[in-house]
């Protein structure tokens, strides 16, 4: 298949398999009440299948698992089965918040998982129910302790880092990281749809995150590394590597070879597209695999999207899509389109 208009190939696929999450991190789902997906309009894992081999088929060979939060939907093992069984992927893996990884993590493995990656902002209980409403700290913990048990490779922790919020806790992250063989990396606080409270002073830069580790560990060495991964890889004086995605201060949309697949088969190219293309419609209208390939082949074909590259150039921010915006669509929200 063609690159798009920037020369970009199409390589992963981000699927959300819902858009409910059993948290409330106020970056993601501030607000109170939300307008959810339609139930009847919601992917089986059948038609999720059929729609990857059309991606397959174009050289998609990375898809992760998204949400909301992946482990809500019920059996998601089943759909790590179709979609492994083929052989095509080289990289299948999830994204998780870690309530429910203790209880799934051995079935999600045996069907063929290849890693997994936990969102984990905070060491501290008190801060996490404060941060996502919820008080799931523990259990969280022990989904990945249940990864570690298992001698499970590619474990990688996901961190929000906000000022004032948890940007004392760069190195406690990074040592709780080690312990559990897992490789930590830092995320710029991005002013994607759904994070209504976004303000510029409260990103704390690549820049500012290198330093305070720097403080504490002494030189970094960044690894020369090529490809397309959102993560810059750093390296201790002691051998722990850490990640930084820098998102807000460096994008990195000139390398962006992915895209996004809402639950209900609404497919978008950039994190900040405000349109996507109805994929799901398409298939349950009596699309064939032919259709939906020529359908993805020409709209990537098309495709010119750097939004984040188009945000650092307007100087002054401010959140992206007002509350208004994302009630009345909700595939504005981050946790619909999976982040
Ligand atoms: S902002 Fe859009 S184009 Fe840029 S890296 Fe993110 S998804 Fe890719």
């Amino acid at each position: 298949m063609q690159p798009d208009a920037l020369g970009r190939p199409l390589r992963n696929l981000r699927i959300s398999v819902t858009d409910r999450c059993n948290l409330r991190c106020g970056y993601c789902m501030p607000e109170e009440e939300y307008v959810w997906l339609p139930r009847e309009d919601i992917l089986s894992f059948e038609e999720v299948a059929r729609l990857v081999e059309v991606f397959e088929d174009l050289g998609v060979d990375k898809v992760r698992l998204t949400g909301g939060e992946p482990l809500l939907r019920k059996d998601l093992d089943r759909l790590v089965r179709m979609l492994g069984s083929a052989g095509r992927l080289r990289d299948l893996a999830l994204t998780t918040n870690g309530v429910l990884l203790a209880e799934q993590v051995s079935a999600l493995r045996t069907a063929g998982l290849h890693r997994v990656t936990v969102s984990l902002d905070t060491m501290r209980p008190e801060r996490f129910k404060a941060l996502t409403r919820r008080d799931a700290h523990a259990r969280v913990l022990e989904g990945i302790a249940a990864v570690h048990a298992l001698g499970w490779p590619g474990l990688k922790i996901d961190t929000v880092v906000i000022r004032g919020i948890n940007d004392d806790e760069l190195a406690d992250l990074i040592e709780y990281g080690r312990s559990v063989g897992g490789e930590v990396r830092f995320i710029e606080y991005m002013d994607v749809g759904g994070a209504t409270t976004w303000s510029m002073d409260q990103v704390v830069s690549r820049r500012e995150i290198l330093a305070i580790l720097e403080r504490r560990y002494g030189a970094i060495e960044p690894l020369a590394e090529a490809g397309s991964a959102p993560a810059d890889r750093f390296r201790l004086a002691d051998g722990t590597i850490f990640g930084v995605i820098s998102s807000t201060t460096q994008p990195f949309c000139h390398a962006c070879d992915r895209s996004r697949l809402t639950a209900d088969g609404k497919w978008y190219l950039c994190l900040y597209a405000t349109r996507g293309t109805d994929l799901g419609r398409a298939l349950r209208a009596g699309a064939s695999r032919d259709d939906l390939a020529r359908l993805v082949a020409a709209t990537w074909r098309q495709r010119a999207d750097r939004g984040a590259e188009q945000r650092l150039a307007l100087g002054a921010r401010r959140p992206l899509v007002q509350i208004g915006e994302l009630k009345r669509d909700p595939h504005l929200e981050m946790h619909t389109r999976g982040g």
